[in-house]
């Protein structure tokens, strides 16, 4: 018989890695099951400059997430890498079943977080890693010297548009619209980098190339106008970095709790419709996804899944 877990927390984002700390820190029996790296999006991400305190020169998201899992494995939290594929959320018992085994408690955390949504594009998956990429920080470098276009205009798109810069000879976001969404203040960084250039009222509509990616083509969402964007002869190759938002990664438990355009609904305590099932993070219905908010909702996650405990016993 598997070991009965206080709770499971599903995902080690800074939501699960904040419940996580919670939930140790109240000496509950505490595992935080991930498939990945830590860090969830954070990990993505290589400048963090709005979680509170944060003034570290140089904090990049995997070392904010390196520090919150060793401060959450100091109280007790055990872990597992495994990848689950089954959730059994609506007994008193909850069932987690990966690869790797199955995983019982009593409550369960769901921070699995959300995943980048796709441009949408012609041939988009057959070049992921031949020149298309969702994140700056892991690819960035081999764009040393290139033409890079980023596709989105949110504040994902500007700023990793931003640390593109670094390597790029030449980093042009393609926007949807003639307005970004980006925050002001990084707006004005964009606006400010010589070496940023913006393809307004434009999506991408088709990836190309032989092997590695070497054109791109994109339509002007106002006139229709389709122009290919080829990479210069001399380079043979260009980058495409998607950043047009994200997916909730709910496809777990998507036929076991309601659901509200794919992100999982719950009270301000984190309550989802089931006894013992929380959802926290990126993963729930919220206004505002960020690491604090995030933090936030594990955090009270935790203390609403030891008052359940406590009601129980
Ligand atoms: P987002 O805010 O949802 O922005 C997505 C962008 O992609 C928007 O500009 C959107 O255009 C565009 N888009 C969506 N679907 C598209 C499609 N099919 N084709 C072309 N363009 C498309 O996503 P995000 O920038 O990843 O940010 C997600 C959340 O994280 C936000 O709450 C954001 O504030 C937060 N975040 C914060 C920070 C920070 O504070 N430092 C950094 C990163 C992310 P429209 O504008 O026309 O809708």
């Amino acid at each position: 018989m598997s070991e009965l877990y206080d709770v499971i927390i599903l995902g080690g984002g800074p939501a699960g890695l904040t419940a996580g700390l919670y939930a140790g820190r109240s000496r509950l029996k505490t595992l935080l099951i991930e498939k990945n790296q830590d860090g969830g999006q954070i990990a993505l991400s290589a400048d963090v400059e709005n979680y509170p305190g944060q003034l570290l020169e140089g904090e990049t998201g995997v070392s904010l997430a390196a520090r919150m899992a060793a401060q959450c494995e100091r109280f007790g939290v055990e872990r597992k890498r495994d990848d689950i594929q089954k959730a059994e959320l609506s007994g008193e018992v909850k069932r987690l079943i990966g690869s790797g085994g199955t995983y019982e408690a009593r409550t369960v955390i769901l921070a699995t977080g959300a995943s980048p949504r796709p441009i949408g594009c012609e041939n988009e998956k057959d070049f992921i890693g031949r020149g298309v990429s969702y994140c700056a920080t892991c690819d960035g470098a081999f764009f040393r010297g290139l033409d890079v276009y980023v596709a989105g205009g949110g504040d994902s798109a500007v700023e990793e548009a931003l640390f593109l810069t670094r390597f790029a000879r030449k980093v042009t976001i393609i926007h949807r619209r003639d307005q970004l969404r980006a925050a002001k203040s990084i707006q004005e960084k964009a606006f400010a980098n010589p070496k940023i250039g913006f393809l307004w009222d434009s999506i991408v509509v088709k990836a190309e190339g032989s092997d590695v990616l070497d054109a791109l083509t994109v339509r002007n969402v106002k006139t229709g106008g389709l122009t290919v964007i080829k990479a210069a002869p001399e380079d043979g190759m260009l980058g495409l970095f998607g950043f047009v938002g994200y997916l909730p990664n709910t496809g777990l438990f998507a036929d076991q709790l309601p659901l509200e355009n794919g992100y999982v609904s719950t009270d301000t305590d984190m309550r989802t419709a089931l006894p013992g099932v929380f959802a926290a993070g990126d993963v729930r219905v919220k206004s505002l996804r960020q690491v604090v908010t995030a933090a936030a909702d594990g955090a009270i996650a935790a203390v609403q899944a030891e008052r359940y405990l406590m009601e129980l016993d």
